[in-house]
């Protein structure tokens, strides 16, 4: 009984999607820079481009690095196809451009990534897609919004910076039912902490720029899920050429051996910090779904394996704080990325809302006086430390 049971994600993340591409007796995938594909036989090379046999043409499509690196998000999210593109956002567009035609109606929430909202509220409406953008919190009115009629529904949870929960289960299943293709962003919690294709999604894409490479040394996007609807999505994509890079593909493949490892310290880490920081007289709110004071920490609770790495606070002292804040940290880079080893830590305004005014970020209901922090690999007991020794002057 015991050689039938699936392996773990920790199994996963280090083998997982790997075998097939390793090349004389190499027990690492190779970095494969050639741009294309040469077959000294012609009607071989015909079977290859009509995709009757298994090969690579041309790196704009396919190349054997990057198809690992895919492989491996691939089993990790459980799906039954994945593809990779140059960076999150390129995920994105590219999914929703490929889903949406002009007349269509996308369902989705005010609290999805700052550049998400922008491809929402600035560019699909230019092509003659109605977009329709929920309160995150307002599971009926998302529900009566799919209702009417709509061909995606879109959604991301946790929300990125206030880390708002929604009912992935429940809201796919209105989606279904209308009929929409549900596409779930899953960068904050990574398949480690949650698998939304079991719960419902059509497709499940990631900034791998984020989690899943973990070192902040690579960008990239991927998707997976339904084969029909990633075949669509890659299509678009080899003509559009958002491509992966392959040595980008290799980094991001090597930092996902030890996704599971890293993943379960952040999510150890930060819920030990988010307890620190709500009893810290100079924090207003804490943000993280694996409080119990956090609205939608039941819905959390039964969707994810763990919270995640990422959580925000507001400081009593609103974004004068902040400025005086954040320098003394002695373990966080200032900086716009999230889950690196590194601890990183940022106000809405430079980071995630960078693309946003001050008007949009209050209208998204984003405090001046947040920040993000990321939390890294290293040792809990010095990042308490740190975060002790960096509030004290604000009092
Ligand atoms: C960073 C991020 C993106 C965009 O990814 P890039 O790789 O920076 O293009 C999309 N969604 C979420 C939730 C993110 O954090």
């Amino acid at each position: 009984m015991e050689e039938d049971k699936d392996p773990g994600m920790g199994t996963l993340s280090v083998w997982g999607g790997e075998e097939e591409y390793l090349l004389q007796g190499a027990t690492q995938v190779p970095v494969v820079h050639s741009v294309a594909f040469g077959y000294p036989d012609v009607d071989e090379w015909l079977e290859v481009a009509l995709g009757h046999q298994p090969g690579h043409i041309y790196s704009r499509n396919t190349n054997p690095t990057v198809s690992a690196f895919e492989e491996k998000v691939r089993t990790l999210e459980g799906a039954e196809a994945a593809t990779s593109f140059s960076t999150g956002m390129a995920a994105i567009s590219n999914t929703l451009f490929t889903l949406l035609s002009p007349g269509d109606r996308v369902v989705s929430y005010k609290d999805t990534y700052g550049g998400t909202n922008k491809v929402f509220l600035e560019f699909l409406p230019r092509f003659g897609i109605q977009v329709q953008l929920c309160d995150t919190h307002d599971h009926e009115m998302i529900e009566a919004e799919i209702a009417k009629g709509c061909q995606v529904l879109y959604l991301e949870s946790p929300t990125n910076p206030t880390l708002k929960v929604v009912d992935l289960e429940r809201l796919a299943r209105a989606g279904k039912a209308a009929g929409a293709r549900v596409v779930v962003d899953n960068t904050f919690a990574t398949p480690i902490n949650q698998r939304p294709l079991e719960l419902g999604a059509d497709l499940v894409l990631h900034s791998a720029t984020k989690f899943l490479g973990g070192h902040a040394d690579a960008l990239g996007g991927v998707i997976c899920g339904r084969r029909d609807l990633v075949e669509q999505v890659y299509h678009f994509r080899e003509i559009n050429g958002a491509t992966l890079h392959p040595m980008s593909a290799y980094l991001l493949l090597r930092g996902m051996k030890t996704l599971s490892l890293r993943v379960k310290h952040q999510n150890q880490s930060a819920l030990h910090i988010a307890r620190f920081l709500e009893a810290r007289p100079e924090v207003s709110h804490v943000y993280y779904p694996g409080l119990e004071s956090h609205e939608q920490h039941a819905i959390a609770a039964r969707q994810m394996a763990g919270f995640g790495g990422v959580l925000s606070f507001s400081l009593k002292g609103g974004f004068d704080a902040v400025r005086s804040f954040l320098p003394r940290l002695k373990y966080a880079h200032l900086a716009a990325n999230l889950g690196s080893v590194e601890t990183v830590a940022g106000p809405p305004a430079t980071t995630s809302h960078v693309e946003c005014t001050r008007q949009e970020r209050e209208a998204m209901g984003i405090p001046e006086g947040l920040i993000r922090y990321s939390v890294g690999i290293e040792d809990t007991a010095d990042l308490l430390a740190d975060l002790e020794q960096a509030l004290q002057p604000v009092r």
